[in-house]
């Protein structure tokens, strides 16, 4: 058996990225409190404004228009949006309608209780077997509503690697007067434009540690013309939209990764390396299982989430463990009991599906020799069950 093990969880996390080992083995950190008045704390200031620059700069957002704060991470920063806005919206005793789609993250799905008993409106937006949701459905569903509208669109799926192509998406600030959060955290080294956002939309999240960073630090892009209440408060650091001290090391960390995915990340070798691995499960499952999302207008070039019929995912998955490939499965376990995929439940999937489904997702420096050695070990363990 193969002794080297291949990590296949970047959805979930990313080991960091080389400059960022780099810098930390150099040890030459800052250290100041970037609030402090004097020279060591504005050392720290002026390097936070630099990680800034470089945010605005290599994602393509102008600072006239759009504001951009630190967070913990992508469930900080869509929490603050939300119910930032929500809360907003009830200090003017108005009611907000809420819209997602039925494959968003259980940090957007799980905002749902609390708005309601706020009073507010939620609506959830089933998507089709392929994972696809049509844009003038949604914006129908906008219209109709009476109340100020907000609505997260998850660019990038983190189980199923569907997409959305934001050109579409477009018409919802042209033909409505809706708010809209693009959830952007799996779209960098996942796809091919996560460089050129379209900026059209009102705000933003991003998450370090799926693309290189530390754990624990992510930032949000908001039109200046929108005031969020905050989520957080405390000493009005970052001009009062999130207090507490700035994650400084981690805010660096952010500008190091980023600067390795857009000098090396190359789309169509990682897209034509899944493609390679895909082709050859696609062949090995027959009609014992499939490919989700297979059909879908758009995928990124990462993810593979396959259903084999007749295996549980959590007996694949510690067999693909013990050979060496760490991988995820959609349905989660709760004392003791396996819970159905959400996300495969409402792109219409059977029960005994949604407790089956493998999701395998790549490295964005993924390339063929690698691909080829990942599916030799894959093959092995797969041949074992299928042949039952
Ligand atoms: N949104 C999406 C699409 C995600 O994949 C995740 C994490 O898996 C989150 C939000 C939450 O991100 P974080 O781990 O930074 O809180």
């Amino acid at each position: 058996m193969n002794s080297r093990r291949y990590y296949l969880d970047y959805n979930a996390t990313s080991p960091l990225s080389k400059s960022v080992i780099n810098w930390l083995q150099r040890g030459d950190f800052l250290f100041g409190n970037p609030s402090s008045v004097h020279s060591t704390g504005k050392k720290s200031k002026r390097e936070i404004n630099l990680v800034k620059d470089e945010l605005y700069q290599r994602l393509n957002f102008s600072e006239d228009t759009f504001d951009l704060f630190f967070h913990s991470g992508a469930t900080e920063g869509i929490n603050t949006i939300v119910k930032g806005w929500a809360k907003s919206l009830q200090q003017q005793n108005l009611i907000g309608h809420f819209f997602y789609l039925s494959t968003d993250h259980s940090c957007v799905h799980n905002l749902r209780e609390e708005l309601l008993l706020d009073g507010h409106k939620v609506t959830m937006i089933d998507v089709d077997q392929n994972g696809d949701v049509d844009v003038d459905r949604i914006i129908q569903l906008l219209l109709e509503s009476k109340d100020h509208c907000l609505i997260n669109l998850t660019w990038v799926n983190n189980e199923t690697g569907v997409c959305l192509d934001l050109n579409e998406f477009k018409a919802i600030k042209e033909r409505t007067d809706a708010l809209v959060h693009i959830d952007a955290v799996q779209s960098l080294g996942k796809i091919e434009n996560a460089f050129e956002t379209i900026s059209v939309f009102d705000f933003y999240t991003y998450s370090g540690h799926k693309f290189g960073a530390m754990k624990g630090v992510g930032f949000s892009f908001v039109k200046n013309s929108q005031k969020i209440h905050p989520l957080i408060r405390g000493g009005g650091q970052q001009q009062g939209m999130r207090s507490g001290t700035e994650n400084l090391l981690g805010i660096m960390s952010l500008k190091f990764a980023l600067g390795d995915l857009f000098e090396s990340y190359n789309y169509e070798q990682l897209f034509s390396s899944k493609h390679f691995i895909e082709e050859k499960l696609k062949d090995l499952l027959g009609n014992e299982g499939e490919i989700v999302g297979r059909n879908s207008r758009l995928r990124n070039a990462n993810t593979i989430y396959f259903i084999c019929y007749k295996v549980k995912a959590h007996t694949l998955s510690m067999a693909l463990d013990m050979a060496g490939i760490d991988v995820s499965n959609g349905s989660a376990c709760s004392s003791g009991a396996v819970i159905p995929s959400r996300v495969l439940l409402s792109m219409g999937y059977s029960e005994k599906d949604a407790t089956s489904a493998i999701r395998l997702s790549f490295s964005p420096f993924l390339n063929l020799e690698e691909a080829q050695a990942i599916w030799s070990t894959l093959e092995k363990v797969l041949v074992r069950f299928l042949a039952k």
